[in-house]
Parts: structure tokens; sequence; C-alpha cells
């Protein structure tokens, strides 16, 4: 195709602002999908993205319109997937900035904006669910304007439910969003913005084409690790995978298999080249995703170990930024320490590994990555508060804070102060939007956001509150270990890592939690919770005589022989902490995060 009649354009706003509605709208209207064939958004292809009703994965599609090529690329909008936002951006000239019109701006509205600002995109505004009898289009497009510096009557006005104004906006598209310019006698550059895992066909790479052209059969040359693969089947999606046989070309996005089976073989953020004619430079900005949070996973039934090593090993093929090795814990036997690019990340993992595997797990409280300087000169990063030196010679332990942004109708500026203040947090602006509704910024540790922050958030603000927030570097604090012992021995899934004023609520939380979670043993089991080898809370657990067999009377052999054969069953859900006998299930429910 020739450049000039190309438009690459993505959709971005924040969650449930109506992205992947408005992309079957315009898969619809350009014939893309026949009307038989529709349906709600049509392009969540994972089951865990069509039941959450969130996109998880980025997806490009090219769509024909008068007489041009579009290719549409919607993205995920939540603030773990970034990452992947940004590559999409980079593949793009244009970005719909998509609003919805009884909600108006907010928190990540603004963080893709930025996003889409930084890479030099032209954006079009616009308001969707006009339908909605709570829409109000005529405030919103104020707002709208005066954050981007526009007209209010520059900003479109649509309906991504009843395709209102869809076709307008893709005449709009066609003749504002700049046709992308490369060199096509240059030796071929394309940019990787998604690489996703297919049993069927291994990985599908996901490519724009910069400079050069990409054919069938052709060596290519992945210019981070220098590995080269052959293209098997290169294409464009439109909306299911069409080979294309000349190719792709300057402009172009597009698909290419080449038989590899792990998606890290094919990093989103790479540059494709060609083996036999390679680019000097590979395209701006490739980085590994770095994974911000941390825990523990261990199968409840301690068998279905190697069937979580198998279940981790082909979830990886499909996630790139997903890292584990394993770990062994006194208490939960054998596991994994898994890094997470964040909270949400987090959860799709563990939903997927219980739902695709069939496996039941149990995960330890998540925490961030600490770096911890000691007296000697020694800096460790630690991504589990068990490697947490115990004793004296620390001399600065460092912690990863945000930049957190926070929108929400005015009258809850005290709340969310409150919060905020509570978590460490540290003021850094706060402006109005319109005359009813302020941005908040504060610098926030990132530790203090992945507990229940989010959530504590929505239920003072009656759910009126949106948080985006972007890692910006390291901060030192008053951190220390907070040990749980049973006994007198630590039981290490319990340990945690946290400020020094949270340290005394964290222990006699957990104390009184267990004492309630542990059976009475045959002798007394004292509960401590310690910083070091100072106890800062303690619980006891009483005592009782419990002997089976005192319940039998006379001299019922076969009766004897059963209760104790039940009693051994009972056991072998037990874990031994030291001498105490601790249920399975105390674990577990004492782990649970509500
Ligand atoms: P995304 O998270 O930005 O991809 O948002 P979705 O497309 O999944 O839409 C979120 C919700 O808003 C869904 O329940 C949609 O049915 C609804 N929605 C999207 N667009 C419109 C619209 O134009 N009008 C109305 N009334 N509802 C919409
Ligand atoms: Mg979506």
């Amino acid at each position: 195709t020739d450049p000039a009649l190309i438009r690459n354009f993505c959709i971005i706003a924040h969650i449930d602002h109506g992205k992947s509605t408005l992309a079957d709208r315009m898969l619809q209207i350009t014939g893309v999908v026949d009307d038989r064939s529709m349906r709600a958004q049509y392009l969540d292809r994972m089951d865990i993205e069509r039941e959450r009703g969130i996109t998880i994965k980025s997806q490009a599609v090219r769509l024909p319109w008068d007489g041009h090529v579009l290719n549409m690329i919607d993205t995920p909008g939540h603030v773990d997937f970034t990452y992947e936002v940004s590559r999409s951006l980079q593949a793009c000239e244009g970005a719909i900035l998509l609003v919805d019109a009884a909600q108006g701006i907010e928190a990540q509205t603004l963080a893709n904006l930025y996003l889409a600002m930084s890479a030099d995109l032209h954006i079009i505004p616009v308001l969707n669910k006009i339908d909605l009898p709570a829409a109000q289009p005529e405030k919103f497009a104020e707002e709208l304007a005066g954050l981007i510096g526009c007209d209010p009557s520059d900003v479109l006005k649509v309906s991504g439910k009843t395709g209102e104004g869809v076709r307008e906006l893709l005449d709009h598209v066609v003749s504002t969003v700049p046709a992308p310019v490369g060199d096509a006698d240059a030796p071929a550059r394309a940019l990787i913005f998604d690489s996703v895992y297919d049993t069927y066909r291994g990985v599908v790479t996901y490519v724009r084409v910069v400079d050069g052209h990409l054919g069938k059969r052709e060596r290519i040359l992945m210019m981070s690790t220098n590995a080269t693969h052959e293209t098997l089947e290169i294409g464009v999606i439109s909306p299911e995978p069409k080979p294309a046989d000349l190719g792709l070309g300057v402009g172009e996005v597009g698909y290419l298999i080449t038989g590899v089976k792990d998606v890290r073989q094919s990093r989103v953020g790479d540059t494709v080249t060609a083996a036999a004619k390679p680019a000097g430079e590979m395209l701006a900005g490739y980085e590994h995703p770095k994974p911000m949070v941390f825990s523990g996973l261990y199968p409840i039934d301690g068998d279905e170990y190697p069937e979580l090593r198998e279940a981790l090993d082909k979830l990886q093929l499909n996630d790139a930024a997903l890292i584990y090795e394993p770990e062994t814990s006194a208490a939960l036997g054998f596991g994994f320490r898994v890094g997470f690019l964040g909270l949400l990340h987090m959860e799709i993992v563990r939903e997927r590994l219980e739902r695709e595997f069939g496996l039941s797990l149990i995960s330890t409280a998540p925490n961030v990555v600490y770096r911890v300087v000691m007296e000697d000169g020694k800096e460790l990063d630690v991504t589990n508060p068990s490697e947490f030196p115990s004793g004296g010679k620390i001399a600065q332990v460092f912690e990863p804070v945000t930049k957190s942004t926070i929108l929400a109708p005015s009258e809850f500026i005290g709340a969310i102060m409150e919060i905020c203040q509570g978590r460490r947090g540290q003021l850094l602006g706060m402006d109005y939007l319109s005359e009813d509704r302020v941005e908040i910024r504060y610098t926030l540790p990132l530790g203090e956001i992945i507990f229940d922050f989010f959530d504590q958030l929505k239920s003072r603000t009656r759910g009126y509150a949106s948080l985006d927030y972007e890692p910006a570097g390291e901060q030192e604090a008053d951190l220390v270990k907070v040990d749980i012992l049973l006994q007198g021995e630590a039981v290490d899934a319990f340990s945690a890592i946290v400020h020094k004023d949270k340290a005394y609520t964290y222990g006699v939380d957990m104390a009184k939690k267990l004492r309630e979670l542990i059976p009475r043993q045959q002798f007394e089991v004292p509960i401590q919770a310690a910083i070091g080898a100072r106890v800062i809370a303690r619980e006891n657990i009483r005592a009782i005589r419990k002997d089976v067999l005192a319940k039998c009377y006379g001299g019922d052999i076969s009766r004897k022989r059963k209760l104790l054969e039940k009693q051994k069953e009972g056991k072998k859900r037990m874990k031994m902490v030291g001498r105490v006998e601790v249920p399975q299930e105390a674990f577990v429910a004492a782990l649970a995060t509500d």
C-alpha cells in the first residue's frame, strides 16, 4: 500500500469509557465484521478479558475506509500495562482520546494523553456515550478542550453503542491524522508492539514497519537479542489474520510468524530488521518490562508443585513480563517467588493459573522491591521479606515511590488527603479541572498503594475517585521486618517489611488472627510478633489435652484403629512449625487479603 493512503491510529481512554465498544462499531461500519458475526468487545479475545470486560492485550485491525487503509490499535487501559500502551502509541501517528460524556476526564485519561503527547501523536478529542441520558456533552467538551488546548467545538461527539458520529470520526481520522513517513529503500526496521503465544502457530508477533520492507520466507534479526528467525508467514489482521504474499512495507501494520514458541524471543519494544541487510540503529526506547510487585505462590496441595511449575512455564510463553523462581517456605512448602508489573497483573496471572490449569493456589502478601545498603557498603535488592537482613548492620533502606494522580469531585478533597497522608504521601499539587472536579497529585510509596489503597479510595469517595500512578524513583524510609513466631519459631510466610509506624499494628493484627485460626495443642503456644529480637506483640493459645482414644470405652479394637487412621488423615493437611501443628487452612485464611 502507498504510505500516503495509510492512517495508523489508536484509541486511548480511561477504563470503561468505551474504547472496545467504539472499536466494535468501526469494525462493523467499515464492513470488516458483518452484522451476523458481530459480538460485543469483538477484539477482547481472551476469556478473562471477556469476563472482566477489560482489555489486557493490544489489538491491531486493518480497516478499509474511503479508499484508505486505517490501522486501528486498541490498547489496554490499565496502569499495569502502560508499557504496552506506550509501545502501541509508537506504532501510530494519531490517537483518539475518548472520554465518557457522563463521567468526564479521569486519571487514566490524563496518563494516556501525556503518553500520546510525548509520542508526538495527533490527538483527536472525542466524547463518547452521548446517547446516555446522564451525558453532559457541553460541560465535558469544555473540560476536554481546556485540557488539550483546543476549541470546545473541535471536540467530536459519538456513541459507540448506537454508532452515531462514528462515520464522521473515521472521516476525521483520514483528513487529520498524518500519513506515515519512512524510507522505503532503507534497511528494514519494524517495531514489535505486541507478541502473543498461540498453541497452534507459536508466537504471533505484531509489528509496525517504519522503514524498508519485510517479506515472507525472509531471515529476520531481532535487534535486542541478535537472534535470527525465518518468517513463515506475514500478513495483516482484518479482523482475522490474512497472509499477505507481498509482505509489509513502510507504514504498514501486521503480524509475522516465525515458529518460535516463546514470546521472550520476540519482545514488545524490540526492532525487527532483515538479517541479510540489517539496520544500523534500533528504533527508540527498547527496555525490559520491570516487575514492581512480588509475591510467593504455592499450591495448596503440595503434590501440585510440578503442575504449578509447568503452568508458569506455559503462561510465560505468553507473558514476557512474568518472571519467577523456585522458593521454599517452611510453612507452605515448595512454591515460587513471582514478579508482576502491578496488582492487576498479579490478579490476572493467579486467576489464569487457577482457571486455565485447574490449580488451587495460596499467595503470600505482595511486596515491592527494597534496596538495602549495609554498613560495609554492600547492597542487596530484597524481593522477599525473608531475605531482609536481620541484625543491626543495615545502613539505609530505600523503597520505590510513585507519582500518583487522583481525580475526583472536589467535595472529596478532605477524605483523599487524609488517606494519602495516612500512607506517607507528600502533596505535589492540586488543580481544578472544572469548578467541581479536582486533580490531586501525590508522591506515594508503591508499597502503600499495593495494600488496599484503591479500595479505600473508592469507598471513601463513593466510587467517584480514579487513580493513576507511575514509578518515580525511590526514597529512603524507616522500614523494618516484622516476624511472626510460633513457640519461638518464625513462620516465614508471615514476615513482612513495613514502615516502623505500622509495625505494631501489623504484629498485633497478625497475632490475633493466628490465635483464632490455629487450634489448641497439647501444650501452650505463644504467638509473638518481633522486630529482630524485640517482641512487639504477644498472644497465647492455651493448651488442651486431646486424646482421641479416651473417647472409646471398652476395648473395641477396630473402632480404635479407625479413629487413629482418621487422625492420621487429618495430619496430612497439617504443617509442622517446630512442634506446633498448623492446619493448611489457617495459613490460607491468615494470608487472605480481605
Ligand atoms: P473500554 O474499557 O474503554 O474498552 O470500554 P468498553 O468498550 O468495554 O465499554 C465499557 C462499558 O460502557 C460497557 O458496558 C459498554 O457497553 C458501555 N458503553 C460503551 N460505549 C457506550 C456508548 O456509546 N453508550 C452507552 N450507553 N454505553 C456504552
Ligand atoms: Mg476495552
